[in-house]
């Protein structure tokens, strides 16, 4: 394609509302414009680059055998009523009445749409193991929809539900689309980390997350360097194995509890303001109670707030009497509640014994739920810290090796769903026996919007988008200096242009009447791997200059070799 051709629209200034690098570029080298709150339109740049994610996530989900269908976003009341999760959902779901008063919502998931399918199409035996997949936009209507794509309202997931006989025929599709995964996002080339993961508003029993590793991520990972054991820190176990997984995990989620939005987003909601909060802990209770300790830079104490996830706008101020009284409350929380008494300590403590107050000798009964940072602060070493805490510990999984801590963002989740919805659909098959009974099934979500911010989190530099290979919207930039003044250049530029385009090169021709200067920063802006340079002065020796945007000396290539060179 030819700049004169597609609409560029790049900016020198993000608007203000963007706090994230990856949103600020986003929104700057024009690949995405806001409609609204959690709403993003992809622009032409943009919609390349997500099209380019959604083939190779395709070309892997066909590869592990899964199919692809297309189910409606809208869907009737009725299915969730039969699972029970029109009323539990939360209001995370976006409900819509059609015109004969009939409820709807607009899809957040698709397990009661696919388990539908599956009870009226899969009969038997015979046709199981089965497991298909769609590329589709889910809505949810997120508490605090920010970052861009990243925590969107409208977004695109793929989503997968596979339908089996057994169990281990389940667990056999579930190591295939773990593996699947990983090979998506190794060849899309990100840096990630599969975690075990508490299984959320989805439910079911076994599940894995997918992060990108960045900085800015919302997710605390907790790992171990020696062995394989890796878990998200909202897993109480991450920190407590003897803790049983809190049962009301699930209503926590569906009241967009802090644990989801992370601490930062507590203190804003509070109105305490994240400039004023360089750091927060959360401990939230089964019962969605909690207690939130915000620390100054130094890690000391600010304050101490508490009150009920559910009812924020009474968050006040906490004397230690209360927090003591409330505490020592024993109704829904996790385990015995003796440490209470310790909680005048937290005020003076460090973010080390505040950790140690958490994950310590006794045994948490809490969710950690998160650490955050104002963005505009100079950010102390609380990881390091929490991790000094955490060395020493004997990793969960007993082999001896001491925990690691990371941030990440959530781009994808496996889960193995068992029969949760198909005993409460009725989704039955006929076994080989001639009896009846209920399928095994997974499910397994990426997102694909979001990983478009997720990948710009990991690769970026001063000047822009630093794109991996496969998510580029353009593989090489042609920039043809002087083109409507030089013949040579025009001839030139043009040739290689076609020669690229023939060989099936994803080019982009900069034929724009612009100052060089101009040129070469959109084509760094919007992150294209590869830039040749064709200009009068060069051309007289039969060069052009080449560069690559991930760094390196500029190389000069003959025009001849140019071609092959790039291909
Ligand atoms: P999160 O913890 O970030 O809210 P989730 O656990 O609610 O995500 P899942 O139900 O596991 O999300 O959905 C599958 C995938 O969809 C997630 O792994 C994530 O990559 C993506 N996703 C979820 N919510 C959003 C969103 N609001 N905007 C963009 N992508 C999202
Ligand atoms: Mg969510
Ligand atoms: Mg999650
Ligand atoms: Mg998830």
């Amino acid at each position: 394609m030819r700049t004169s051709q597609l609409f560029i629209s790049t900016k020198k200034e993000a608007p203000a509302e963007a706090e994230l690098l990856s949103h600020k570029l986003m929104l700057r080298a024009g690949l995405i414009k806001r409609l609204g709150s959690g709403l993003y339109t992809w622009m032409p740049l943009g919609l390349r680059v997500l099209r380019k994610v959604e083939s190779v996530v395709r070309s892997e989900m066909n590869a592990a055998g899964a199919q692809e269908l297309l189910m409606p976003a809208v869907q009737p009341a009725e299915l969730w009523q039969e699972t029970g999760r029109w009323d539990v959902f939360g209001p995370q779901m976006l409900k819509i009445t059609d015109r004969h008063e009939r409820s709807f919502c607009f899809g957040p998931t698709h397990e009661e749409v696919i388990t539908d399918i599956a009870r009226s199409e899969l009969r038997s035996y015979k046709q199981l193991p089965a497991n298909f997949y769609q590329v589709q936009t889910k809505f949810r209507d997120e508490i605090r929809p920010r970052f861009g794509v990243m925590r969107a309202r409208e977004f695109v997931m793929k989503d997968a539900y596979s339908f089996h006989a057994s169990f281990e025929s389940l667990q056999q599709t579930y190591d295939v689309m773990y593996s699947a995964y990983s090979k998506v996002f190794t060849r899309l080339g990100l840096q990630f980390r599969a975690v075990a993961a508490d299984t959320g508003a989805i439910g079911g029993s076994g599940s894995h997350e997918f992060h990108v590793l960045a900085d800015a991520g919302e997710d605390l990972l907790a790992y171990c360097p020696t062995s394989d054991y890796a878990a998200n820190v909202e897993l109480a176990e991450a920190f407590a194995p003897a803790v049983p997984r809190a049962a009301a995990t699930e209503s926590m989620r569906d009241i967009d509890t802090p644990k989801q939005t992370a601490c930062a987003d507590v203190a804003a909601l509070v109105g305490v303001g994240v400039e004023r909060t360089v750091k927060a802990i959360a401990l939230i209770s089964a019962a969605g109670d909690f207690v939130l300790a915000l620390l100054r830079g130094d890690h000391s104490l600010n304050e101490v707030k508490l009150g009920k996830v559910d009812g924020m706008a009474d968050f006040r101020f906490a004397t230690d009497e209360e927090i003591r009284s409330h505490l020592a409350c024993p109704p829904g929380f996790i385990g015995p509640v003796g440490i209470a008494a310790n909680i005048r300590v937290i005020a003076d403590l460090t973010v080390a014994a505040m950790s140690d107050f958490i994950c310590g000798a006794n045994k948490p009964k809490f969710h950690l739920s998160g650490v955050n940072f104002g963005r505009d602060l100079p950010e102390p070493n609380v990881v390091a810290d929490i991790r000094n805490v955490v060395s020493g510990d004997v990793c969960p999984d007993g082999k001896g090796g001491t925990l690691e801590l990371c941030r990440g963002i959530e781009v994808g989740h496996i889960f193995q769903l068992r029969t949760k919805y198909s005993e409460a659909m009725n989704c039955v098959f006929v076994t080989e026996q001639n009896t009846q009974q209920a399928m095994e099934m997974g499910c397994y979500g990426i997102g694909v919007s979001r990983i478009v911010g997720a990948a710009i989190e990991q690769n970026h530099d001063e000047r822009g988008i630093v794109w991996p290979a496969a998510m580029a919207p353009f593989s090489v930039a042609v920039v043809a200096v002087g083109y409507h003044k030089s013949e040579a250049v025009k001839a030139a530029a043009d040739d290689l242009y076609a020669q690229l385009m023939a060989a099936g090169v994803d080019v982009l021709l900069d034929d724009r009447n612009e100052r060089p200067g101009s040129m070469f920063a959109d084509m760094e802006l919007i992150g294209i791997p590869h830039r040749v340079t064709i200009g009068d002065k060069g051309l007289a020796d039969g060069i052009v200059e080449y560069v690559a945007r991930r760094g390196g000396e500029m190389q000069k290539i003959s025009l001849t070799q140019a071609k092959s060179f790039l291909q």
